[in-house]
């Protein structure tokens, strides 16, 4: 069986088209002759136009979705009986196809992801496109370190599972220098804890249940363009399967992260961007090894280390190292040795080694654009703003940012209100500041700078000492890194 426009298994594309469409079950593509020979309406809200290239078999063809139940078949209708071309031998031409949704999103990481599910609780619909497949999404390894509001936002959902199952309470937070360490009880001095669950295990939960439940999520399909970000019904346009197609919606978020598309959407002198970029990076490696068990930061005159943890028998250990350093430019051996020198672990028997399978390399960089938001396009997590991962907060500024806007969209799309997306870059701006400056502060504190003098050496030293000795200061830092994105919802 063949589709009438492609010609290829009738199974290409259906399933998508249905799953983009809440109420309909069944699809059919005809031609207009043949709906009117049917007495179909061709006004009913359940036909949809499709746009056809004129190399195609004759059009208008319709898009129908009805009925109660699915078919995966696409047929190919013959209303005057005089057959169709032959199918083509070679590759068929990319044709245009569209689709139609509340809410467009850009990316299917954790803004994305969360974005989508806190909208569908609302019962607001979305289309998630990803540009890449959904192995390499789920395996990408990143932060590790959820703050209260994202673990109450995961179990908000009913998503919070296995997360609550596995993932780790971390009740301390340690910074080590001169040798000594200074250790901060995170529930004592805030009340809380933090939760370390990887950033890829939250992401896998949620794509798991978005795929569960049959709402759109298109992997692989990369957007290359959004027309009339500023108007009220923006398109975007996307290439999936080799085939261009458009996803016209009332919104589009951008949740594509800092190499994505979205923010070059707004034209030149409508955004601010303020940056900092260091000159070092962070080299960090997954290592089989039981790891030390609180999560601990070290400064040493060779420059910062963190040792944190995964589970109970994988650490997750970081090195700074020059920003233009490689992974490969290490041996595990370089890496134990610096590892433990850094952590003062001279008799080498508290950083626990093993298996080194995993490495990467993130480079240090804070960079924050305003507004976030340009017309009906609205942008969120790393898309938007970065930080330094010293403060462990990127994953956690992205859904408090997916938090507000989807609290924006559902008082809109219940009553028409647009008051609370019109705030959406203002009620965000101070959250994102305050979340660069502790993160800064962090780093600043903890590196070796190439700039610093002995002087500055000796002041970063002394603020160290100066937290060792004060609460106050040890419950500030506690009470940033335990809730700075909190939001209400
Ligand atoms: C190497 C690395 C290590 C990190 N380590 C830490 C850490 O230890 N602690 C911490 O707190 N934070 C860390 N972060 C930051 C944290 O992971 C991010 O803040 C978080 O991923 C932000 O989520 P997001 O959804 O905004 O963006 P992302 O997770 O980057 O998701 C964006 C998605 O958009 C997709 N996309 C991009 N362009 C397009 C397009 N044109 N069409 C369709 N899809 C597109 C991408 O493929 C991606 O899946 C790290 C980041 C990196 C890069």
């Amino acid at each position: 069986m063949t589709d009438s426009i492609s010609r290829r298994p009738a199974t290409v594309g259906v399933p998508l088209a249905l799953r983009a469409e809440s109420s309909a079950q069944a699809c059919f593509i005809c031609d207009e002759a043949i709906l009117r020979r049917l007495g179909i309406d061709l006004a009913h809200p359940g036909v949809m136009p499709f746009s056809v290239p004129p190399e195609q078999p004759p059009g208008p063809f319709l898009d129908i979705h009805a009925g109660d139940w699915e078919t995966s078949a696409m047929l190919a209708f013959d209303p005057d009986g005089a057959g169709w071309p032959d199918p083509p031998q070679t590759p068929t031409q990319p044709r245009e196809m569209k689709m139609k949704t509340q809410v467009a999103i850009i990316g299917a990481g954790p803004a994305g992801l969360f974005l989508a599910h806190l909208l569908k609780r609302h019962g607001i619909e979305s289309v998630v496109l990803e540009s890449r497949s959904r192995a390499y999404v789920e395996a990408r390894v990143r932060a590790g370190v959820l703050e209260s509001g994202t673990i109450d936002t995961l179990n908000n959902l009913g998503l919070g599972e296995r997360m609550m199952r596995e993932g780790l309470v971390d009740n301390g937070l340690d910074m080590r220098f001169r040798g000594r360490t200074i250790h901060l009880d995170l529930p004592g001095l805030t009340g809380r804890s933090v939760k370390i669950y990887g950033q890829q295990e939250v992401v896998k939960d949620l794509i798991g249940a978005r795929v569960a439940e049959g709402d759109p999520l298109i992997f692989d399909a990369e957007v290359v363009r959004i027309e009339g970000p500023e108007t009220a019904s923006p398109r975007v346009h996307y290439e999936h399967e080799g085939v261009a197609r458009t996803l016209d919606c009332t919104f589009v978020v951008g949740c594509d992260g800092f190499h994505g598309i979205s923010r070059a959407a707004v034209p030149e002198g409508v955004i601010t961007t303020y940056t900092r970029n260091y000159d070092f990076a962070w080299l960090g490696v997954l290592v089989k090894a039981p790891p030390i068990p609180d999560m601990t930061y070290t400064n040493h005159d060779r420059g910062f280390a963190l040792c944190s943890r995964r589970s109970m028998s994988i650490s997750r250990l970081y090195l700074q190292v020059p920003a233009s350093d490689r992974p490969e430019n290490w041996s595990d051996a370089q890496i134990w040795d610096e590892l433990h020198t850094r952590m003062f672990d001279t008799d080498r028997t508290e950083v626990k080694e093993g298996e080194i399978f995993q490495r990467d390399m993130a480079q240090l960089r804070a960079f924050i654009a305003s507004p976030m938001q340009y017309g009906n396009l609205f942008l969120a997590g790393d898309a938007v703003h970065i930080v330094p991962p010293t403060g462990a907060k990127g994953m956690n500024m992205a859904v408090a940012d997916a938090r507000v806007l989807a609290r924006g969209m559902a008082a809109y799309f219940s009553g028409g209100s647009r008051a609370g997306l019109d705030r959406y870059s203002e009620e965000c701006g101070l959250r994102v500041w305050k979340t660069i400056r502790y993160s800064s502060y962090m780093t600043g504190l903890l590196h070796r700078f190439n700039e610093h003098s002995p002087f500055d050496r000796g002041m970063q030293l002394t603020e160290l000492e100066f937290i060792s000795q004060s609460e106050a200061a040890q419950r500030t830092i506690a009470e940033q890194y335990v809730k700075l994105s909190d939001v209400a919802d």
